[in-house]
């Protein structure tokens, strides 16, 4: 059985969880760590270096380094590699390739599906980017689901199923606050306010600043043009603030420095000091925390019932102890705040896998399957999205007096006019009982097996003659109008254009039929892809880009059936 893994991909640090034997666990990579820096770096070989490596190469080959990708994924702008200039979603599916491969490593099997996060705050065009860098890696990214969900669902079994959960997540590039109410299985998301320059990054800054300051005191000399030594100190002072999380102090040492390398710079950094510098950004940090609690309205008498921390940052002392005091809620830190994302993820990933187990079980076709009836009308005998395997029948008759013979067009669609769908087959159905028009009573079966296959029976309920054809429906519906006078492309962005619509309107169905049993989160979700993908297929010329948003609207589709099995499946048990 394929695994399906959840994917943590971050601006500083990215990792990777999979439910092994009912345990979700994160994948120890190449290197033996549980993350990996979201580093890609360009060797002197030309060898593409991603995760640590590239972060040490980062010190001596700054220009030939890209970190922070995250930050560009969705917009317009390119990540400069040496003399290359690359999208962000081609940088990301890098990391990303790297994380599929530490994972097959690690499981010993190979690995195509996935879900990713993403923070909860980003938009459709990020959404979107993100799920192309993972086609890009080879991966099929079956959910892209919000980073806040994901570190809920890692705390979901400690968790009461009524409950107001804040997520504070303060990583190395970005700080994130959401909050999330738990009904159940559901999680929606009520707020969520951020900045995105805010976090361990920032935190070193500061420190370098003042180790710099220090050093140009001792060495009487400028350091700050030095690249190389710059991003050296810049190493060496993240260690010591990590360092400063478990201990009061940590010294920040440049020995041998200068052309005769004489000098021994070093600089004593205090958790007082540190906790001095950062204190006006946790206040920043608190201060949404607690906007965000009040748009969600969770600053009434019942309070918050759960803080989990996620990121990196979340281990200063400091930080947890502010929260705290601010909050009047003791903060969850079981599960480290590096991991919490991406073990969310993976049992997300795990809901996938057993939904789509399900759903192997009981598939649906993708299709309507009608015949023509008179003056080039179609009548649908098995809608889209019947369970299968499905046996149909109706009633059809005559439309002249004394008609000796009927003529079957079996026809895959749901347009209305029988010349827009699809023709699969015809055959006749001779001999039928002698009658004036609308006499005759011809009965008109569908049988469509587990692999989709259509036995189509016609029988003159009077005579009792029979005929039957077995056809395979198309797996792409390609409309006879689109074939005529057009050239290859417009053919390609027409039926691609085609697909994109049908599946719109499919989902806005859907989305009225499920409307209350969908989170809010998830129907805006999916309405903003909607709104996306009704620009995209009146605006877009490249049916490649349009492929894009059509797997996007078919993950949804699919995440739909699952809540339709779920529905059904909890309607069994009732
Ligand atoms: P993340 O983006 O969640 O991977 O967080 C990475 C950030 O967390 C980096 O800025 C790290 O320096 C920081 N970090 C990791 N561990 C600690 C720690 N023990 N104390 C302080 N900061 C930490």
């Amino acid at each position: 059985m394929q695994p399906i893994i959840g994917i943590d991909l971050g601006t500083t640090n990215s990792s990777v969880g999979v439910v092994l034997h009912d345990e979700p666990r994160t994948v120890v990579n190449a290197v033996g760590n549980r993350t990996t820096p979201s580093v890609v770096s360009l060797g002197c070989d030309g060898e593409v270096l991603v995760g640590q490596s590239a972060r040490n190469q980062a010190v001596s080959r700054p220009e030939m380094t890209v970190r922070n990708v995250k930050r560009l994924i969705g917009t317009a702008e390119y990540c400069s590699l040496g003399d290359q200039r690359y999208a962000p979603e081609e940088i990301s599916a890098l990391i990303l390739e790297q994380l599929r491969s530490d994972a097959e490593a690690y499981l010993g099997t190979s690995v195509k599906e996935c879900v990713i996060t993403v923070p909860a705050h980003f938009s459709q065009a990020q959404r979107l980017a993100t799920r192309e860098a993972g086609r890009l890696a080879g991966l099929e990214v079956r959910r892209i689901i919000n980073e806040p969900t994901a570190a809920a669902l890692a705390y979901a079994s400690e968790l009461a199923r009524q409950a107001r959960i804040v997520v504070y997540d303060l990583g190395g590039g970005t700080f994130d606050v959401t909050c999330l109410e738990r009904d159940g299985e559901k999680f929606a998301v009520r707020s969520t306010l951020g900045d995105g320059a805010l976090g361990g990054v920032e935190f070193d800054r500061m420190l370098l600043e003042h180790v710099v300051k220090e050093f140009e005191q001792q060495a009487g000399t400028r350091l700050q043009e030095d690249r190389v030594v710059m991003q050296q100190l810049q190493e060496l002072v993240e260690r010591a603030k990590i360092e400063l999380s478990s201990r009061v102090s940590s010294t920040v040492a440049l020995p041998f420095f200068g052309r005769t390398g004489g000098t021994h710079l070093t600089c004593e950094l205090t958790r007082e000091l540190f906790e001095e510098l950062i204190t006006p950004m946790l206040h920043r940090s608190v201060g949404l925390t607690e906007l965000a609690v009040a748009e969600a309205g969770f600053n009434d008498e019942h309070g918050i019932d759960y803080l989990v921390l996620a990121g990196g940052s979340t281990r200063i002392p400091l930080v947890q102890r502010y929260l705290e005091r601010k909050l009047g809620c003791r903060p969850s830190a079981r599960i480290n705040p590096d991991e919490v994302v991406a073990l969310g993820a993976a049992l997300d990933a795990e809901l996938v896998r057993s939904a789509s187990e399900r759903r192997r079980v009981q598939d649906v076709t993708g299709f309507a399957l009608g015949v023509e009836t008179d003056g080039d009308t179609s009548t649908i005998l098995i809608p889209r999205n019947t369970a299968l395997p499905a046996r149909v029948t109706e009633v059809f008759t005559t439309v002249s007096d004394r008609q000796h013979s009927a003529q079957i067009h079996v026809l895959q669609g749901e347009e209305r006019i029988a010349s827009r769908n699809a023709s699969l087959g015809r055959f006749m159905l001779a001999g039928l009982s002698e009658g004036a028009r609308g006499e005759p009573r011809i009965e008109v079966g569908f049988e469509l097996d587990h692999d989709g296959i259509v036995t189509v029976r016609a029988r003159d309920l009077a005579s009792g003659v029979e005929e039957q054809t077995t056809v395979v429906p198309m797996f792409e519906e390609a409309s006879p109008e689109g074939r005529a006078g057009s050239t290859p492309g417009e053919d390609e962005l027409r039926a691609a254009q085609r697909q994109v619509q049908r599946l719109i309107s499919y989902l806005e169905g859907q989305l009225s039929k499920h409307a209350g049993a969908l989170d809010a989160e998830f129907r805006t979700e999916i309405e903003e892809l909607l709104q996306a993908a009704q620009h995209a297929a009146r605006t877009l010329r490249r049916p490649a880009r349009l492929h894009e948003y059509r797997i996007a609207l078919e993950t949804i589709v699919q995440e739909l059936r699952a809540v339709d099995l779920e529905s059904e499946v909890g309607n069994e048990g009732a």
